[in-house]
């Protein structure tokens, strides 16, 4: 044992398996992601057959338990493979992620018969949507006004959905709605919907800024008729709590999104900086494109390590709240710089939809917005951090 050998509580080192799913994921972007990524993002295409690939290989739903059908990986290795996604395309890593967003709510407050039946259905090969946001209410959950009334047997579900990731393949979706008049957050709840239901509307796919090939849409319903065995873990008011555990637990897996893609944007300028010559030497030589690289290299390095220490917290079991905002936040905000640096690096060229960087830097900006945009995520580290220091 050496003189700095001391027990340590962070742990760097890759496990065998992880390694190997790395990889894995790793080469499933190399071959499936980035030579598609420009054509699916160009015509909207919703890459049905790379995504059976990818549940085929073990890379989605990771963190699914086993006894409900799935992998049973931790919350590290999703944000491991993740990375590797959305350095891929960040709008594949987009599609695959919403799927686990729904399932949140139903592993953290499902019944057991839901979660048997749904989580299974989903790692079967069924695609699941997150259904929070309204037209009039989105940074403000508490504000929605889509409203569940029990009648009889069934919930009765009123009301309009905006932005829903994944609406138009959806299987089913995860509703949150009102059930009591109150203001306060004890009048929420969340439903399990089948897409196929009765007044279940989905709107026309949204023509976006960026990942064109993940599909957005709104979703109306229009006196939907729900059975109450649908309401989520059986009990009304507890929607809240299931909306906001559901954002703790993906937000790690958004911030391994975005830092992928900016690893991605990264890796392209810097091979490009060494191949285009300037006043006759590569660009990388002209200190003002090397140091922008190395400032890139160590956004990203930070962006990881965040994400990995709110995975690890998520693994423990251990409230992620904090953590889960310092990722996303950091790796969104970050991720938008890294792909706008990569941009300049590519010069004109950086401008032409013919070069990657274009789209990656469209496809980053999301990142702040989804998933609470960065500004909530400052609320949130702000108010977190603010029990400690009152
Ligand atoms: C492509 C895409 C996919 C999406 N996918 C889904 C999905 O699958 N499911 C789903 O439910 N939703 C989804 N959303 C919705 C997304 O989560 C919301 O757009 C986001 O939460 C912001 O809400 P908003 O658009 O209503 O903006 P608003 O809440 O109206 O915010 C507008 C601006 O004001 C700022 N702001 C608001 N309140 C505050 C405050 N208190 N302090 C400081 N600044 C504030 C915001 O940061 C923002 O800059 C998606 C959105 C997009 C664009």
């Amino acid at each position: 044992m050496s003189e700095y050998e001391t027990e340590s509580m962070v742990e760097f080192e890759l496990s065998e398996e992880q390694d190997m799913l790395v990889g894995l994921a790793k080469i499933f972007a190399d071959e499936e992601l980035i030579p598609n990524a420009e054509e699916w993002d160009r015509n909207g295409i919703f890459p049905e057959e790379t995504i059976s690939k990818a549940r085929e290989l073990g890379l989605l739903n990771c963190t699914i338990p086993e006894k409900y059908g799935g992998l049973g990986l931790s919350f590290l290795d999703e944000v491991m493979i993740n990375e590797e996604l959305g350095r891929g395309d960040p709008g594949f890593a987009t599609i695959t992620g919403v799927t686990m967003l729904a399932c949140h709510p139903v592993i953290y407050g499902g019944t057991e018969k839901q979660k048997m039946e749904y989580l299974g259905r989903v790692c079967a090969g069924e695609i699941s949507a997150y259904c929070v946001t309204e037209p009039g209410a989105g940074s403000d959950v508490k504000a929605i006004t889509t409203t569940a009334v029990l009648e009889g047997d069934n919930y009765v579900i009123t009301g309009s959905k905006m932005w829903i990731g994944g609406a138009g393949h959806a299987n089913w979706f995860y509703v949150l709605a009102r059930t009591s008049e109150e203001s306060s957050h004890e009048s929420l709840s969340g439903f399990i919907v089948e897409a196929n239901s009765v007044g279940l509307e989905v709107g026309k796919k949204e023509e976006k800024m960026g990942q064109r090939s993940s599909d957005t849409r709104s979703v109306r319903f229009d006196n939907v008729k729900v059975p109450k065995e649908n309401l989520v873990g059986g009990t009304e008011g507890t929607g809240w709590l299931q909306a906001m555990v559901a954002f703790d637990r993906s937000r790690p897996m958004l911030a391994s999104h975005a830092l992928g893609n900016a690893r991605g944007a990264m890796e392209e300028a810097w091979q490009y900086a060494n191949e285009r010559r300037t006043f006759g030497k590569p660009i990388f030589e002209h200190q003002a494109i090397s140091f922008m690289l190395a400032d890139m290299s160590t956004k990203i390095e930070g962006a990881r390590l965040l994400a990995y220490k709110a995975a690890n917290l998520l693994d423990k079991g251990e409230q992620a709240t904090l953590a889960s905002a310092h990722a996303k936040r950091y790796a969104a905000d970050i991720g938008m710089e890294v792909t706008t640096d990569a941009v300049q690096i590519f010069g004109g060229y950086g401008y032409s939809e013919e070069f990657p960087a274009a789209r990656r830097m469209r496809g980053a900006k999301i990142y702040q917005i989804f998933g609470g945009t960065s500004q909530i995520q400052k609320l949130i580290i702000s108010r977190e951090l603010n029990k400690q220091y009152q």
